[in-house]
């Protein structure tokens, strides 16, 4: 840098400084004249540096000189880093122009929230899908313009987020919204809400269409069942239809099992009709689930060996019979899919927090490629054994919507020929505040 400064600035103020000098000399003072050559040089610096700071202060105005020595590079440099923050400028200025258009474009309603959840920037569409005002509601409280208790309690999950949330639009009770809120950045927030009001109409006209036709289905099967019932009796050795026997059975089987399909269905078309969150009555699980262990005891009928480990002060916060539904399915699965001489073991414990229901067996096992399929209604991974054993199709797919409406997720893991287990896990606010953590000894 002092090279530099040398090489571009030494030799003219030392020109000027021995100029002044000379002429002072020959006026009589060579002191004067060099005081002349330095003033005339801090004149020189003193005159660019204004330049520069009233082009600097209005760069569009003015034109910056040519400008000498040193001063000539301070010029290129600062006009060429002004051209380089002016095109900077426009490119920045034509994307956010993009983002605002493309984000105003979009049917779906885009809030910026801050750590606080106060709200720092929305689209067009938040307007009429969330009724926000404009710039007043800038820097509100989300939860103090969406005061639906649905929202509130799934704003004040962080664990439920990824899940979403369906309320009521503020702007028209009609209407639904279906809300996600995307955690991003340091503490900030993402909240994405979309009208599916459609959707949930079409959906609903699914569900009512598949609890119809099981209700309207229910009735002659139940008198074919009660004929068939008779006819059974009458296909006995002495029986006139004694020939009948084989077909008249498997008749008989084939309407029972039509008859489970259909309480299935009516069962599974209940659970989305019921509203979005199961109930928090406090239910005695440890009692519920020596029911069904003795039930599927006597399913087994000695045949598989089952155990349980029940932490008895664990108490859940729930529906009866949506988790009697649960239990019940997992544990008539095991068995099912178990062959005889296997082990079945039920637990009911406290884990990292959260309470879990796990149902493990030592039975057929399930293939990796089926896993994410099994609560798919009709899914089966062993269409066969299924199909003998009296299945539906339904059971995992009522367990995963019971499990839903508890807050609860499914988890399961099985290797062929090695046994399977499933995993209930319920969110700790769902644990009831009666429970008291048992004490060994
Ligand atoms: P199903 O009435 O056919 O048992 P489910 O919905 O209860 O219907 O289960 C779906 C499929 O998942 C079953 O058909 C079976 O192939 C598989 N499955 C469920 N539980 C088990 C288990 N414990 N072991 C092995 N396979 C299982």
């Amino acid at each position: 840098m002092l090279r530099y400064l040398i090489r571009v600035e030494g030799g003219r103020s030392l020109s000027l400084l021995l100029l002044g000098a000379l002429a002072g000399w020959l006026l009589g003072s060579v002191r004067l004249g060099a005081l002349f050559g330095l003033t005339l040089i801090l004149f020189i610096h003193l005159y660019h540096a204004g330049q520069l700071l009233a082009w600097l202060q209005a760069p569009k105005k003015r034109e910056l000189p040519d400008g000498v020595g040193i001063w000539r590079d301070i010029f290129q440099l600062s006009l060429d880093r002004h051209k380089q923050a002016r095109k900077r400028k426009k490119r920045l200025g034509a994307i956010v122009r993009e983002f605002r258009a493309s984000t105003t474009a979009l049917p779906d309603a885009a809030v910026v929230l801050d750590r606080s959840g106060c709200i720092v920037w929305y689209n067009q569409a938040a307007v009429s899908l969330l009724a926000l005002r404009g710039q007043p509601d800038i820097g509100l409280r989300i939860n103090n313009l969406l005061r639906h208790p649905d929202f509130h309690s799934y704003f004040g999950q962080s664990d439920a987020q990824d899940r979403g949330v369906e309320i009521p639009a503020p702007s028209d009770s009609e209407s639904t919204l279906w809300i996600r809120v995307i955690p991003y950045g340091d503490g900030q927030r993402l909240l994405i809400a979309r009208d599916v009001t459609e959707l949930k109409r079409l959906e609903v006209s699914r569900r009512d269409f598949v609890a119809n036709a099981s209700h309207e289905l229910r009735t002659p099967l139940t008198v074919l069942r009660g004929y068939l019932d008779m006819m059974g009796e009458e296909s006995s050795e002495a029986g006139q239809l004694s020939s009948w026997k084989n077909p008249i059975e498997e008749m008989r089987r084939q309407s029972a099992r039509m008859q489970r399909i259909i309480a299935d269905l009516l069962r599974l078309a209940n659970l989305e009709s019921g509203s979005g969150f199961a109930d928090s009555t406090v239910l005695d699980m440890p009692a519920l689930i020596g029911a069904a262990l003795e039930e599927a005891e006597h399913l087994s009928g000695g045949q598989h060996r089952i155990e349980s480990e029940v932490d008895d002060s664990l108490q859940l916060q729930g529906e009866q019979a949506d988790l009697h539904s649960v239990v019940s399915n997992l544990l008539s699965n095991a068995l099912r899919y178990t062959p005889p001489g296997g082990q079945i073991r039920l637990r009911w414990q406290r884990d990292g927090g959260q309470a879990l229901l796990s149902v493990q067996d030592t039975g057929i096992g399930i293939a990796a490629r089926d896993i994410p399929r099994l609560t798919e209604r009709f899914y089966r991974a062993d269409v066969a054994r299924s199909r003998e054993t009296g299945g539906t199709g339904l059971g995992l797919a009522i367990v995963k919507h019971a499990l839903e409406r508890h807050e609860a997720v499914l988890t399961i893991h099985s290797q062929p020929g090695r046994g399977s287990e499933f995993i209930c896990r319920f969110p700790a606010h769902r644990m009831s505040d009666n429970s008291r953590v048992a004490v060994a000894g």
